[in-house]
């Protein structure tokens, strides 16, 4: 069977001669390649990321901190400093650059201070707008604003607003007037105890939101807060819930497709159930005999168990010929003249090309591909079946747990090329044609064929040498990173 595995490592320099690319390309080829021959140092690793994993208490205690240090900066209160910080998306650098050029324009720029005072409450008595009863001095409130309504009016209209979710955004409640209410206000007047602790939660949740360096952990239930100094598009692990995702936006990290455009085709996808349906069928037909297989590992190399054909799960196409020529299982081949087609036609072949791209982005979860729990389901059952072939060969005194530990770390770099190799379909689908598209999807397809050669040796590790097992990690390893380093916006 191994002999007829494409071919790797630098065997793979001749195959764009055998394509017809132009000349830009090749010289871009020519780089990759020159790139994959030197090692690379730790710090030009594209997915290294600082971070931290914080508690609820660590991160009450740094936003305090922030609100002290703007204190003592601005000479204001801790409430206001901390409605002024959350209105500057918690950007003190910026904040006190503008307190120096006008802090008056600063307040009222932040709905701290409103730009015209409407009245003083001077009389001793007043009427409440909203209920328009009577009331003495001491039973209205006020904001900075002059704006004064009886507390049992603003004790509701904080209830109603809290409710609805709102809570660093409540505004006086006279019409037009835009300034905030603070914390310490707030709470004054509250009369309801759960309602305030609905409050500081929520609070405590815009403040995490808006602030640049901290991000929740999307985890289920899970209390933990990210920490990173950059909000980049950049992968995390959750230690406590395991969960891993971009810290930018949140969701599951998507290098080296980028955060809006995974959004997009997420969205996409999820509004097409019905052809998740159609693609979900995990049984195809040996393209030469015909018997129907089932799909039960991760690689695509399919041997027909009757005719003992070699096929490519994912094109039908001949292995043989998939190995040894120029790589194109992964490459859309748009018709060139689609624009003089019909309407119809055209639609058609728009929704032909998403499906190849769905396919093969969902390939690893077919069986329930919005399921993101089940979309590792394959590559845990590559790593039982190797732990218990493993335990096999220890317990026949063949080798220590030591001595196969590198199995399972060719298992665990198969899952993450494979993740990468996932999240290449989206960003291809949507690329605009020209150049650096074709050199994308040349990568891609050398991506492809290494993870398709490694998952083949890591299922056949027996019989596959180790030395031979680890230069297929290396290039693979290798190519993934190559591709990320290229394509991969920060
Ligand atoms: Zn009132
Ligand atoms: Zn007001
Ligand atoms: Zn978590
Ligand atoms: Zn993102
Ligand atoms: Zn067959
Ligand atoms: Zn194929």
């Amino acid at each position: 069977m191994s002999t007829e595995m494409p071919s790797q490592g630098s065997d793979q320099d001749s195959d764009y001669e055998q394509s017809d690319q132009d000349d830009d390309l090749l010289c871009y080829y020519n780089n990759d390649v020159n790139d994959l021959e030197i090692d690379k140092p730790k710090s030009d690793d594209t997915e290294q990321f600082d971070y931290e994993l914080l508690t609820v208490e660590d991160v009450e205690r740094l936003l305090n901190e922030e609100v002290e240090y703007i204190c003592s900066a601005v000479h204001i209160s801790p409430a206001l400093s901390k409605m002024l910080l959350q209105e500057h998306g918690w950007q003190k650098e910026n904040l006190l650059k503008k307190h120096t050029e006008n802090p008056a324009r600063l307040l009222v720029d932040s709905n701290i201070m409103p730009s015209v005072k409407f009245q003083d409450l001077g009389a001793n008595s007043l009427v409440c707008a909203v209920c328009t009863l009577r009331y003495s001095r001491d039973r209205i409130e006020s904001l900075t604003c002059g704006h004064g309504f009886c507390k049992e009016c603003w004790d509701r209209y904080f209830q109603v607003q809290i409710q609805q979710g709102v809570t660093t955004g409540i505004q006086c409640m006279a019409s037009d007037c835009n300034v905030l209410v603070p914390e310490n206000v707030l709470c004054d007047i509250l009369s309801q105890p759960d309602i305030r602790d609905r409050y500081m939660r929520l609070t405590f949740m815009d403040h995490v939101k808006t602030h640049p360096e901290l991000r929740f952990c999307p985890g289920p239930n899970c209390p933990v807060i990210v920490r990173a100094a950059q909000p980049l598009a950049k992968k995390v692990e959750c230690s406590k819930c395991k969960t891993s995702f971009c810290f930018r936006c949140g969701i599951e990290y998507h290098a080296p497709t980028d955060c809006s455009t995974i959004k997009r085709w997420l969205t996409k996808c999820a509004d097409d159930s019905e052809t998740a349906n159609y693609i979900s069928a995990h049984t195809k037909d040996c393209p030469r005999c015909h018997v129907c297989i089932e799909k039960n590992g991760g690689c695509n190399h399919m041997q027909c168990s009757r005719c003992k054909h070699d096929f490519c799960w994912m094109c039908l196409g001949d292995w043989k010929t998939h190995g040894s020529e120029y790589y194109e299982c992964s490459r859309y081949k748009e018709n060139p003249n689609i624009a003089n087609e019909s309407a119809h036609a055209q639609a058609r072949e728009a929704l032909k090309k998403y499906l190849f791209y769905f396919e093969r982005f969902f390939h690893f979860c077919f069986s329930q591909w919005e399921n993101h729990a089940k979309s590792l389901k394959l590559e845990e059952q590559t790593l039982n079946t190797i732990k218990s072939r493993i335990q096999e060969k220890v317990m026949n005194n063949s080798g220590t747990w030591i001595d196969w530990q590198y199995l399972l770390d060719a298992a665990s770099l198969l899952k993450k090329c494979r993740y990468t190799l996932q999240y290449t379909y989206p960003y291809a689908y949507y690329m605009e044609k020209g150049a650096r598209k074709q050199l994308f999807e040349y990568q891609q397809a050398q991506l492809e064929a290494e993870v398709e050669n490694l998952s083949w040796k890591i299922e056949r590790a027996e019989i596959t040498d180790r030395g031979d097992l680890e230069n297929q990690m290396d290039v693979a390893e290798k190519r993934r990173l190559t591709l990320l380093k290229d394509f991969l916006e920060i």
